[in-house]
C-alpha cells in the first residue's frame, strides 16, 4: 500500500495546481470517479524514486467559503482519515483567512504529519507577506509557487522523509 498525500485547502488557494503539477511527473489518474470518492482526484506520483498516491480535494469548488461547515471540514475529515501525510494550503494573495483558522484546527486535533504551505509566492516579495501566517502558532511554513513549481522539492523532499 503506497503512502497517501492528500492536498486540503480552502477553494481557490492552487490545490489542483499543484496536483496536476505532481502528476507530471507520471501521468496516470487512478480514480476519480462515483461514491464516497466523488469529490476527490487521485494520482500517482513519486518524488526521488519514492512513490505516492496524491490526492486532491475540494471538487465542490465555489467562489465561496461558504460551504465550509458541509464540504470542506468534509474533505478535511477524509483527508485525516484516509492519509499519510497532509499538505494544508493556504495562499499569500488572499493572506489567513477562517477558514484557514477553522481547517488548521481540525488538522492540529488529528496525528497527521501535516505540512503548512503558503502558495502564490511567485516572487521574493511575497515571501515577506507569507510571515502573516506565523499567527497560526506553527513552528514552520514552505513557500510554493504552484504556478512555476518553485518550492516544490523542498516541500517533497520533507514529506517523503517522513513516510
Ligand atoms: P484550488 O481551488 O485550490 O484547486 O485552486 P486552483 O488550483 O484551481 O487555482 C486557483 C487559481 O489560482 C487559478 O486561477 C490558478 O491559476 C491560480 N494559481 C494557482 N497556483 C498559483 C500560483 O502559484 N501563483 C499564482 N499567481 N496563481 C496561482
Ligand atoms: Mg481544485
Amino acid at each position: 500500500m503506497s503512502n497517501i498525500v492528500a492536498i486540503v485547502g480552502r477553494p481557490n488557494v492552487g490545490k489542483s495546481t499543484l496536483f496536476n503539477r505532481l502528476l507530471e511527473r507520471r501521468e496516470a489518474i487512478v480514480d476519480s470517479t462515483s461514491g464516497v470518492t466523488r469529490d476527490r482526484h487521485y494520482g500517482k506520483s513519486d518524488w526521488s524514486g519514492v512513490d505516492f498516491t496524491v490526492i486532491d480535494t475540494g471538487g465542490y469548488e465555489v467562489n465561496s467559503e461558504d460551504v465550509f461547515q458541509e464540504e470542506i471540514s468534509k474533505q478535511v475529515q477524509l483527508a485525516i482519515d484516509e492519509a499519510t501525510s497532509i499538505i494544508f494550503m493556504m495562499n499569500v494573495e488572499e493572506g489567513l483567512t477562517d477558514t484557514d483558522y477553522e481547517i488548521h484546527e481540525m488538522l492540529r486535533r488529528s496525528n497527521k504529519p501535516v505540512y503548512h504551505v503558503i502558495n502564490k509566492v511567485d516572487s521574493s516579495k511575497e515571501e515577506l507577506a507569507a510571515t502573516e501566517f506565523y499567527q497560526l502558532g506553527i513552528e514552520k511554513y514552505y513557500t510554493l509557487s504552484s504556478a512555476t513549481g518553485s518550492g516544490t522539492g523542498e516541500i517533497l523532499d520533507a514529506v517523503i522523509n517522513d513516510f
